[in-house]
C-alpha cells in the first residue's frame, strides 16, 4: 500500500525559462495514477516551479536545506524558506553532498529534523561507496547512515521519511545495481527501520533506488518487494524520459 515515488533530482542544471518548459511538457504525461512525482530542481527554479505544478499532481522538491531556521550562514536556504515557497521534498545527504560539501551523518540527521519541522518531507539517501561494495561493507555502511539519518524521529515522522538508497558507484556511470542487489540492501533498510521502530513503520516507509536508473530499467526495480520508486539523475532531466519513467513505476 506504499505509494511508489519517482523523483527527479536535476542537480545543478536548468534555467528558470528550462524548469517551467519542462514542467509544462511533462504535464499529464508524468501524472499516473498512484504514482507520486517529485522534480527535485536548484534553488534558483524553485519558485517558478510552484507556480508551475499548480493544479497539477507533480510535486517540488529541493536538493538540500541548512537545519538553522535563519542566521549568519552565508550563502544557505533554511527550511523556513521551502516552506514559504511551498516546496513538499527536500533530498538530504545525497551522496554529492557528503562528497563535496562535507555533509556528515550529523548533519543529515539535524537537517531531517528540521524538515519535518518546516513540513517539508525529507528523502534522505544513503549508499555505499565502490571500495565499500567490494569490501563487503555495503550494508554496514547502509546500516549507520540509516541509523544516523533517523535518530531521535518520533514514529509518526519516521512513516514519512524517504529514503534513497544510491549506491555511489552506479550514480551518473550507466552501471546500475541489479534489481535483486538493490532489493537485498534496500529490504535490509527496512529490516533496520523496524529494528528500531516497529513493523508498522518499516511499512511505511518508502524506500527508493537511485543509481542509473533509465525508462528501460525502472520497471525492473519497481518490480521488487521494498523498492518503491527511484531518485533518478540523468535521466530526469529530459521530458519524454521523466514521463517515461513515472509511466513505467
Ligand atoms: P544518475 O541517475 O544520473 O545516475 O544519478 C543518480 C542520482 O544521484 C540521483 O540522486
Amino acid at each position: 500500500t506504499r505509494t511508489p515515488i519517482i523523483a527527479g533530482n536535476w542537480k545543478m542544471f536548468k534555467t528558470v525559462s528550462e524548469a517551467t518548459a519542462f514542467v509544462n511538457e511533462i504535464k499529464g504525461g508524468a501524472e499516473v495514477a498512484g504514482v507520486e512525482s517529485v522534480v527535485c530542481a536548484p534553488y534558483t527554479c524553485l519558485p517558478a516551479l510552484v507556480e508551475a505544478v499548480k493544479g497539477t499532481s507533480i510535486k517540488v522538491g529541493a536538493q538540500n536545506m541548512h537545519w538553522e531556521e535563519n542566521g549568519a550562514f552565508t550563502g544557505e536556504i533554511s527550511g523556513l524558506m521551502l516552506q514559504d515557497l511551498g516546496v513538499h521534498y527536500v533530498i538530504i545527504g545525497h551522496s554529492e553532498r557528503r562528497a563535496y560539501y562535507a555533509e556528515t551523518d550529523e548533519t543529515v540527521n539535524k537537517k531531517v529534523h528540521a524538515a519535518f519541522k518546516y513540513g517539508v518531507t525529507p528523502i534522505v539517501c544513503v549508499g555505499e561507496k565502490l571500495e565499500e561494495r567490494e569490501a563487503g561493507q555495503t550494508k554496514d555502511v547502509c546500516k549507520v547512515q540509516t541509523e544516523a539519518a533517523f535518530a531521535g524521529l518520533s514514529a509518526e515522522l519516521a512513516k514519512q521519511v524517504v529514503v534513497a538508497y544510491e549506491p555511489i558507484w552506479a550514480i551518473g556511470t550507466g552501471k546500475s545495481s541489479t534489481a535483486a542487489d538493490a532489493q537485498d540492501v534496500i529490504g535490509y533498510i527496512r529490516s533496520l527501520i523496524a529494528a528500531l521502530y516497529d513493523s508498522s513503520v518499516a511499512d511505511a516507509v518508502r524506500i527508493q533506488y537511485g543509481g542509473s536508473v533509465k525508462p528501460n530499467n525502472v520497471t525492473e526495480y519497481m518490480g521488487e518487494q521494498d523498492i518503491d520508486g527511484a531518485l533518478v539523475g540523468g535521466a530526469s532531466l529530459e521530458p519524454a524520459s521523466y514521463i517515461a519513467l513515472v509511466q513505467g513505476a
